[in-house]
């Protein structure tokens, strides 16, 4: 980084942010408790299983602050995924409780110091933007009064059976060359296919689901599709990396899903702690790339229009199952 850029005035913050939230996940993982698997459908997790939401704009949240917020709920115990800013609660006619304590999310922001723009306005070039990020102070639902009452409703969770069939007709509907046979779950970068063993061989049957996801998640940073780096020999970081992509995005399509998420390499969290230990930001540009491949899946989810076209993809899962 430029020499004019070191004093600039976000920095020192923006490492802050980054040091105290790291902090906190090497410190649950060292726990034994993994941030994108929390404890749903326990008396521990009072909120329904799914993605937190800005209950003003309907807008799930991403990234890291999937991690802040499913942690605060279960935290304090919350019965609400549902998130607003002191003013949003406001602008909707009610109000925060009086003495509650928020929870900070952080939005990725950009910042052209004064001496930058001077600089670039003398040698015409274009102004150096540095990033950083910008804390919001968000309340749960649970915290406010007062609100309208449709925004306290809790949605009923999608009723049984209805999940699997879905999550075999998103698999279809991406396109993904999705192989079923053998003993093992991979996804092959260079010939661009997944393959998974059949649902026989699963003790419980939802994970051949959670396996499904994990691998489709590995896919969708093929070259044609996000770009990721697959390029990462077993054991290198870039392997770790893309593991713990995969595994993020995994939980949060379980979540979007009705999926109670699980970890699928408990064996890797030493080195992914290692790597957030040498490198305070890896979490975040892990989690907002699990964000956008999650994004990804999800967009090939299928409306409820279409359970015609879902109980025909489980059909033919099935019989490739069988073959
Ligand atoms: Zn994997």
């Amino acid at each position: 980084m430029a020499k004019h850029h070191r004093n600039a005035r976000p920095s020192s913050k923006r490492t802050s942010i980054y040091d105290d939230i790291t902090n906190k996940i090497i410190a649950e993982l060292e726990a034994g408790r993994v941030p994108w698997v929390q404890p749903w459908g326990t008396a521990a997790a009072k909120a329904p299983l799914g993605l937190p939401q800005n209950a003003a704009t309907s807008r799930n949240y991403s990234g890291i602050n999937v991690l802040i917020l499913w942690g605060a709920v279960i935290q304090h115990g919350f019965p609400s995924q549902g998130w607003l800013t002191f003013r949003q609660a406001l602008s909707l006619g009610g109000n925060v409780r009086k003495g509650e304590r928020g929870t900070t999310v952080v939005y990725a922001d950009r910042f052209t110091p004064e001496d930058e723009k001077k600089r670039a306005r003398e040698t015409g070039e274009e102004p150096q933007a540095i990033p950083f990020l910008k804390r919001f102070t968000v309340f749960n639902l649970s915290q406010c009064e007062n609100m309208p009452e449709e925004m306290v409703a809790v949605a009923p969770p999608p009723p049984p059976g209805q999940i699997e069939p879905k999550v075999e007709a998103l698999i279809k509907a991406t396109g993904i060359d999705f192989r079923i046979g053998g003993n093992k779950a991979f996804y092959v970068p260079s010939l661009d296919y997944v393959q998974v063993p059949p649902p026989a061989a699963f003790f419980e049957p939802i994970n051949w689901h959670r396996t499904a996801l994990h691998e489709i998640s590995h896919a969708s940073g093929h070259h044609s599709r996000l770009n990721r780096d697959l390029t990462g020999s077993f054991g290198s970081k870039p392997y770790f990396f893309e593991e713990c992509i995969a595994e993020i995005s995994s939980a949060f399509c379980c979540a979007a899903m009705g999926i109670v998420p699980t970890v699928r390499h408990s064996d890797y969290i030493g080195a992914w702690i290692d790597t957030m230990r040498e490198d305070s930001r890896v979490i975040f540009r892990a989690a907002s790339q699990a964000s956008k491949a999650a994004d990804w899946i999800l967009s090939f989810l299928p409306d409820d229009q279409s359970s015609v076209d879902a109980i025909e993809a489980k059909t033919s899962i099935d019989r490739r199952a069988a073959a």
